[in-house]
């Protein structure tokens, strides 16, 4: 089970992650992406039937700005490393 969010310092809002995994990412008011279901915290798991359009988004970022994780991604409040 994967868990995505994006790393926005990173997107260069090259559109393509919405264009393969429209159900995962969506773009702000800047063209950056987030993740819709869970408002880029990363903490709603990845659908089975997402899968193949995760990894093509995944894959396909330019810059690497999209993250995944097998748990779920702590919210930045809660990261006090
Ligand atoms: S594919 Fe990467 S760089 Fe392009 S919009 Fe998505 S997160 Fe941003």
């Amino acid at each position: 089970m994967y868990y995505t969010k994006i790393d926005k310092e990173k997107c260069i809002a090259c559109g393509l992650c919405q264009l393969y995994a429209p159900t995962l990412y969506e773009y702000d008011q800047n063209g950056i992406a987030y993740t819709v279901k869970d408002d880029n915290k990363g903490l709603v798991p990845v659908e089975e039937k997402e899968i193949n359009d995760f990894r093509k988004a995944y894959t396909s970022c330019p810059t690497g700005a999209i993250l995944r994780s097998t748990t779920p991604f702590e919210s930045e409040e809660n990261n006090s490393k």
